[in-house]
């Protein structure tokens, strides 16, 4: 693991900000520990309110010349930021199973996300079209134009340590915008790392500063950043704690956000599924990344008609799950992020229970020496009832409600839709009939709604984010860019007159 780390410049203690280059920070130092063994892996000095504002500076005098590149040149130096996480990909990605937990193939993929928005966004820096209008006034000519609109504020959660970042820092680079990081203190040195492969890019090209760094605490620098009047957008990722502390922050001073806040994401299997291909698509949305990720299968919808057959095989499933070392190609499942992530799955189990969930498989904790730094659990399956209050709130952690329902297609989108939030869905059915109405205007009510696809692991083509409490935010492709642009509507007259809309006549 040394080899990596050394490999991504990682030190014993490294400074928790980067303006152009890691500069020395003055805050306390904090410890980044690996869930796999509780074992430390380097120290970071988090950034004070003055090391904040040392960043910012330097973000904002950058700004003044990037927003004058043209786009595909900004997006030329996307491209090369999306080449040097390739050459970084297998460091990068295991020192995010080392410090968040997830399995390496995950962590790979996490890694690949980040290329994968490199190219998308190289790609749109020679598409952000505006529009031509036809004006009703004779010989004017009316257009829609996108201009940056400057420092954007990046807030992401411990669970998508690396690829979160780039779904934002990548569009609003090639849109002109500089920007501040602020990560998870929880995963650090995934930051860190990252930072330095952009930092190098970047002062490569003349750009020094166009992406910014600062690790410290949510309640001191973070809520800086959102009371900070120089950040037109600030695009938060993580609870619904947060995003309500971001939004509200962020209306007192009329800045937009993006909001990407927690899931309740259900599965529906119907009677005429695949039910091999539900089955598996169940495992990996409710087990894959330790049911830590914001589009984690939390709730199983399933036909009473196939309850019988579809539960012990489930479970059956369950049982064969490795669990352990992320880093061990056989692991299918890691530890949780923290300690305190344990004691909040034991909390909603013993809640779980009290509200007559009957647990199905799982529900412990795993401790010895195959499961060293007391991160590790069992997923787990409870039956359940859409009425229990549990249900309708996000535990993060890897525990699947198992409901049963009967009444068709539109009582299982009656279920689905009956909760908070409104992230991510998905039905299994082989009926055009029933797909069609999942997907329909009477159907799911979230950002994203599939058919025999599962409900985490959307492609960066598409937008993604939620509905309801999950925020309404939109990041990654489709035409999220634009909430990263000013929109800009311009008219220009060359008929040598005055002329007024509406036909009105002044004087
Ligand atoms: P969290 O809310 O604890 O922390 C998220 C980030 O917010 C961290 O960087 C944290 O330091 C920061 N923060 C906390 N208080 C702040 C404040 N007052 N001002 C500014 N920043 C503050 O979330 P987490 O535990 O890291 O992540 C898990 C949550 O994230 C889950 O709810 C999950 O669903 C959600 N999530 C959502 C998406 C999505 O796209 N919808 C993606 C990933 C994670």
């Amino acid at each position: 693991m040394r080899d990596i780390l050394s490999e991504l410049g990682i030190e014993a203690t490294n400074s928790g900000a980067s303006a152009g280059g890691f500069f020395d920070t003055h805050g306390e130092i904090i410890e980044s520990v690996s869930p796999i063994d509780g074992k430390p892996i380097a120290k970071i000095r988090q950034a004070t309110a003055e090391d904040y504002e040392r960043a910012m500076q330097v973000g904002l005098e950058a700004f003044a010349t990037w927003r004058t590149l043209g786009a595909p040149k900004r997006g030329e130096i996307v491209r090369q930021i999306g080449h040097a996480l390739r050459e970084k990909k297998e460091a990068l990605g295991q020192l995010v199973s080392l410090e968040m937990g997830k399995i390496k193939v995950e962590g790979l993929g996490e890694v690949q996300e980040m290329i994968d928005m490199a190219d998308f966004a190289t790609g749109l820096s020679r598409q952000l079209y505006g529009l031509v209008m036809q004006s009703e006034r004779k010989f004017h000519r009316m257009t829609e134009t996108w201009h940056p609109l400057g420092m954007v504020g990046i807030i992401s959660a411990f669970n998508f340590p690396v690829a979160v970042w780039s779904w934002n820092a990548f569009l609003a680079a090639v849109c002109g915008d500089v920007m501040i990081w602020k990560p998870s203190s929880l995963v650090p040195l995934c930051a860190i790392a990252v930072q330095k492969i952009a930092d190098r890019v970047l002062a490569a090209n003349g750009c020094a500063g166009v992406m910014t760094l600062v690790i410290g605490p949510g309640s001191s620098v973070g809520q800086r950043l959102l009371d900070d009047k120089r950040i037109p957008l600030i695009s938060a990722t993580g609870s619904n704690q947060m995003g309500e502390r971001v939004a509200m922050s962020a209306a007192k001073r009329y800045a937009r956000t993006i909001l990407e806040l927690g899931g309740n994401n259900a599965l529906v299997v119907m009677g005429d599924a695949n039910v091999d291909m539900a089955l598996r698509s169940v495992l990996f949305g409710a087990v894959g990344t330790a049911g830590q990720r914001c589009t984690s299968t939390r709730r199983l919808l399933l036909d009473k008609s196939i309850e019988k057959t579809f539960l012990p095989r489930l479970v059956n499933a369950y049982k064969q799950i490795k669990i352990g070392d992320p880093l061990d190609p056989k692991t299918l499942m890691g530890p949780l992020v923290d300690k305190s992530a344990v004691a909040d799955m034991m909390k909603a189990l013993k809640i779980i229970k009290e509200q007559g969930g009957e647990i199905l498989y799982g529900g412990k904790e795993l401790s010895g020496a195959q499961y060293p730094g007391g991160c590790y659990v069992e997923p787990t399956i409870v039956l359940a009832r859409p009425d229990m209050p549990i249900v309708r709130e996000e535990t993060f952690a890897p525990i699947l409600y198992a409901i049963p329902f009967s009444g068709g297609v539109e009582k299982a989108i009656e279920i689905q839709n009956n909760v908070p939030q409104g992230l991510s869905s998905c039905i299994y059915t082989e009926s055009l009939t029933n797909a069609e109405r999942f997907l329909s205007a009477v159907g799911s009510d979230c950002g994203i709604a599939n058919v025999n696809v599962g409900t985490s692991g959307a492609e960066i083509g598409g937008a993604f984010g939620g509905e309801k409490e999950t925020g309404g935010g939109r990041e990654a492709g489709s035409d999220s860019w634009k909430q990263y642009m000013r929109r800009q509507t311009q008219t220009i007259n060359w008929s040598g007159e005055l002329g007024l809309a509406q036909g009105i006549q002044f004087g």
